[in-house]
C-alpha cells in the first residue's frame, strides 16, 4: 500500500508482493468465479458428461460430481477458491447439488459484471442479490411439498434423483431401495448420522450385486484358522486394547541365570494370557473384536474355547459393532462383566469376490449398517459410491426437513418467473439487480438443456409459458426434451438443496463483487500454473481478510 506523505511515497508493502485494485482487482476475481463454474457446467444433470482428472502422480479420477472436480483439480486463484467453498459448504450441508450451487454462483458474477459495464455500484448489487436470495428462499418455502418420513416410494424417488446420470444410474432402483433402507436403519432420537452407514467397496462383480448388511461388515479375517468361522447367538465383546502381556515388561532386562528361571517366566506370560482369556470366557464372550493384537498364546487359548476373534480392529469399526451389537467396549480386562457384552444373531466369517470379510449380523435393533457396493473396476466403484454419498445425502436430508421440490430446473423457473414480478416492487437500481439474478437462475434449466444437446432458448420459452400457466413442477425432460410434470415422474429433490445453494451462491458472489483490492504476497495468476506449494494457502488466507476490507472500502466510496 503506498501512501503520498509529502512527495515521498510510503511503501507498507514488501517488494514481492502483487496488489491489484478497483476495477481491476473486480474483474479478476469474477473470471476467476466464472471459470470454475465453467469447469463444471457440462457434468450438470442426467445427461451430463465426466471428467477424467490426473494428478501429478499419475492417480485417475473419473467423476461426474462437482465437488470431486472441484476438490481434486489444482484450483490455484483465492477468487477461484471461494467458489469452491460454495460446493464444499453444500456437500457438507445437504450431500448432493454441489454443480448447481456452483453454476449459480458463476452466472451470478456473469450476471454482475454487466451491471458494473454500466456503472452500477458492487454494494448495490450486493443489497439487490441478497434481496432477491431471501424473496427466492420464502418463494421457494411456498412451493415446497411435504413428505412423510414413512412415505417409502417417494423417498426412493429422491434417492434416485440424485444418483441420475451418474455410474450409478444402472442399478437405480436397487440402489435408491439399499439407501433408504440404510439412512431410515441407521435413524434414531438424535437424528441421522452418514458415519452409522458404512460403505464397503468390492472390486468384481455387477453393481447389481450390492447389498445391504443390517449390522456391521469388517474386511478382516479371525484372527486364527483354529477359531470357529461362525458363532450363531453371539454374545459379543469389544476389547479397546491388546491380548498381549506388556511388552515392556518381557523387555525389561533380566539377568537369566539358570535356564529354569527363564522357563519361569515364560509360564507367567502364558499364565497371564490365559487369564485373559479366562475372564472372556468367564463372562460368557463368543466372539472378540481387539482394538491392538492378539498374542499367538491367547488365540490359541481362545479357539479352544470356541471363540472368535479378530484383532487391530478399526476404531470406527468398532464403533459401529458397539452401536449396532449394543457391547461397551472395555480396556481393561479385570473389569469385563457380562454387561459389557453386545448380542449377534451370527458372527461369520463370509468371502466377497475372493476376500475374507466379517459379518456381524442379526442383530435386534442395528442402527448402523454396511452397503456392500459392487462393480467391476475400482474406478467405477469409486463413482458409484460418489454417487450413493450424494442419495444418502438428500435421503437424510427429506427425512430431517419433511420437504422437497419437483427437479429438472422447475425451481429455477418458478423462481426465476417470482423475481422479475417482486423485482417491480423494488425501487432504485437495486431492481436491477434482483433482474439479473433472476436471469440467472435460469442458467439451470438453460445448462440442464444444453448438456442433453436441447436447444436452450426453445426448452426456456417453453419451461416459463407451463410455469405461467400455474405449473409449478413443470421441468425438462433431459431425455426427450419435453416440458413435463416433475412431480408426475418422480424427480424430487429436498427443499435444503436449493436453499442451501441460493444462500452459499449469494453469499461467495456478493463477497468476491465487494471486493476491490487484492493484495497477495506473491505471484498471483489464474493461469499460473507453476507448482508453488504456498500458493493456495498464502493468498487464500489473506483474502478472508480481504472480503471484510473490500467491503469497508466499498461502503466508503
Ligand atoms: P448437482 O451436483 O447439482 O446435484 P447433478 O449432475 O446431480 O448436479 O444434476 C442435478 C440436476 O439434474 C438437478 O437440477 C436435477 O433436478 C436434475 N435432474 C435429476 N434427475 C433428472 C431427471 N430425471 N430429469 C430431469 N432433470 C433431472
Ligand atoms: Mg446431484
Amino acid at each position: 500500500m503506498a501512501q503520498q506523505m509529502g512527495n515521498q511515497p510510503l511503501i507498507v508493502l514488501s517488494e514481492d508482493s502483487q496488489r491489484t485494485s478497483g476495477k481491476d482487482a473486480q474483474s479478476m476475481n469474477i473470471q476467476a468465479g466464472k471459470a470454475v463454474a465453467e469447469s463444471v457446467r457440462t457434468t450438470l444433470g442426467p445427461k451430463g458428461m465426466d471428467k477424467m482428472l490426473v494428478d501429478s502422480t499419475g492417480n485417475v479420477v473419473v467423476t461426474n460430481d462437482g465437488v470431486t472436480l472441484l476438490t481434486e483439480m489444482d484450483i490455484d486463484h483465492p477468487a477461484a477458491d471461494m467458489i469452491v467453498e460454495v460446493a464444499e459448504t453444500q456437500e457438507d450441508e445437504v450431500g448432493d447439488g454441489t454443480t448447481s450451487a456452483v453454476v449459480v454462483a458463476g452466472e451470478l458474477l456473469k450476471r454482475a459484471e454487466e451491471l458494473l459495464e454500466q456503472d452500477i455500484h458492487a454494494t448495490t448489487l450486493a443489497q439487490g442479490y441478497r434481496q432477491a436470495a431471501a424473496e427466492a428462499t420464502k418463494a421457494l418455502e411456498d412451493v415446497a411439498i411435504d413428505v412423510d418420513e414413512d412415505d417409502t416410494e417417494i423417498l426412493r424417488q429422491i434417492a434416485a434423483t440424485a444418483m441420475t446420470g451418474k455410474g450409478a444410474e444402472n442399478a437405480r432402483d436397487l440402489l435408491s431401495e439399499l439407501v433408504v433402507d440404510a439412512v431410515r436403519t441407521v435413524a434414531d432420537e438424535d437424528g441421522i448420522d452418514d458415519e452409522n452407514i458404512a460403505v464397503e467397496k468390492v472390486v468384481g462383480g455387477a453393481i447389481e450385486n450390492s447389498e445391504l448388511v443390517e449390522g456391521v461388515l469388517i474386511s478382516k479375517d479371525r484372527v486364527s484358522e483354529n477359531m470357529p468361522y461362525f458363532v450363531e447367538d453371539a454374545n459379543v465383546a469389544i476389547v479397546d486394547g491388546a491380548l498381549e502381556v506388556k511388552e515392556t515388561e518381557i523387555d525389561a532386562e533380566v539377568n537369566v541365570t539358570d535356564p529354569d528361571q527363564l522357563q519361569q517366566f515364560i509360564e507367567q506370560e502364558e499364565a497371564q494370557l490365559k487369564e485373559m482369556v479366562d475372564q472372556l470366557v468367564d463372562v460368557g464372550a463368543d466372539a472378540v473384536f481387539v482394538d491392538k493384537g492378539i498374542d499367538d498364546m491367547a488365540q490359541h487359548y481362545l479357539a479352544q474355547e470356541g471363540i472368535l476373534a479378530v484383532r487391530r480392529v478399526k476404531n470406527s469399526d468398532a464403533k459401529r459393532i458397539a452401536r449396532a451389537t449394543g457391547a461397551t467396549p472395555v480396556s481393561n480386562l479385570d473389569d469385563i462383566t457380562e454387561d459389557h457384552l453386545g448380542f449377534a444373531g451370527s458372527v461369520a466369517q463370509k468371502e466377497i469376490a475372493g476376500d475374507d470379510h466379517i459379518f456381524i449380523e442379526d442383530v435386534e435393533d442395528a442402527k448402523a449398517v454396511t452397503l456392500i457396493l459392487r462393480g467391476g473396476t475400482e474406478h467405477v466403484i469409486d463413482e458409484v459410491d460418489r454417487a450413493i454419498e450424494d442419495s444418502i445425502g438428500v435421503v437424510r436430508t427429506t427425512i430431517e426437513d419433511g420437504k422437497v421440490l419437483a427437479g429438472g430446473g422447475a425451481p429455477e423457473v418458478g423462481l426465476s418467473l417470482a423475481l422479475r414480478d417482486f423485482a417491480d416492487s423494488v425501487g432504485g437500481r437495486e431492481q436491477l439487480a434482483v433482474e439479473a439474478f433472476a436471469d440467472a437462475l435460469e442458467v439451470i434449466p438453460r445448462t440442464l438443456a444444453e448438456n442433453a444437446g436441447l436447444d436452450p432458448i426453445d426448452s426456456l420459452v417453453e419451461l416459463r409459458s407451463a410455469h405461467d400457466g400455474g405449473d409449478t413442477a413443470a421441468g425438462l425432460d433431459a431425455y426427450t426434451g419435453d416440458t413435463i410434470d416433475m412431480e408426475g415422474e418422480g424427480v424430487y429433490e429436498p427443499l435444503r438443496i436449493k436453499t442451501q445453494a441460493l444462500e452459499s451462491a449469494t453469499e461467495a458472489a456478493v463477497m468476491l463483487l465487494r471486493i476491490d483490492d487484492v493484495i497477495a504476497a506473491g505471484d498471483l495468476a489464474v493461469s499460473d500454473d507453476d507448482d508453488d506449494e504456498e500458493m493456495p494457502g498464502g493468498p487464500g488466507g489473506g483474502m478472508g481478510g480481504m472480503g471484510g476490507m473490500g467491503g469497508g472500502m466499498g461502503g466508503m466510496m
